[in-house]
């Protein structure tokens, strides 16, 4: 049993009774975006008054009148579906190790076939633009791995044909648990891709440890 794979995960059953009801989803999204209550995201007021519009709580800042929902400033905004159909996409799109298709988004939440392609691509959007940034630090094992193109074939000793080269890399914590892995295609295993990539994707004063490909040995 490989210990990546078998890892428990948040069952259904157990999302479903956390996240199951509309209430659920908006004091979690609440705790999330406003642990110390209200704060006017333009002059960073707190006083404020409440009103519900189009069954949306909003509130408006004593100072300026600005209004804000919960969901002002996310890609939820102009949605009219329901928190806990966002959150079962978020976590369906989370569980699938194969890409789920709007289709199958659809069935499983019960909405139009337009209104799950734009939440997939929403949802994928947000995670694309967040781990873009994602920096690696403290302890982080870096590998190369290939994708694609033909199984046999090319000459020995060149590196396998056609494929596309990616670098794989893993930051652990202190306690050995992994905490991020990113996965980077890369132009190839040269010291100017991987010093690129290295500016890029870890933080200075990590740790790394890799094998002894040449172009990993220059970082
Ligand atoms: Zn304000």
């Amino acid at each position: 049993m490989n210990k990546v794979q078998f890892q428990s995960g948040l069952s259904l059953p157990t999302f479903l009774k956390r996240y199951g009801s509309e209430a659920q989803c908006k004091t979690a999204l609440q705790h999330a975006r406003r642990p110390d209550g209200f704060v006017c995201p333009r002059c960073q007021a707190r006083a404020a008054t409440q009103f519900i519009r189009y069954g949306h709580r909003y509130w408006q800042c004593v100072a300026y009148r600005r209004q804000t929902s919960m969901r002002s400033g996310t890609l939820m905004e102009q949605s009219k579906l329901p928190l806990r159909t966002w959150l079962l996409a978020m976590y369906l799109l989370g569980q699938s190790k194969t890409n789920l298709s709007a289709l199958e988004l659809m069935r499983h939440l019960g909405v139009s076939y337009p209104a799950a392609w734009r939440m997939k691509h929403k949802l994928m959007r947000a995670m694309a633009e967040r781990e873009a940034r994602r920096q690696l630090g403290s302890v982080v094992q870096l590998d190369d791995a290939y994708l694609g193109g033909e199984r046999n074939g090319g000459k020995a000793g060149s590196g396998p044909e056609n494929k596309r080269p990616f670098v794989i890399a893993v930051e652990t914590a202190d306690d050995g648990r992994r905490r991020f892995a990113v996965i980077d295609p890369v132009p190839a295993f040269s010291k100017a891709a991987l010093a690129q990539w290295n500016s890029h994707r870890l933080r200075p004063g990590s740790d790394v440890y890799s094998d002894r490909l040449g172009a990993f040995r220059a970082l």
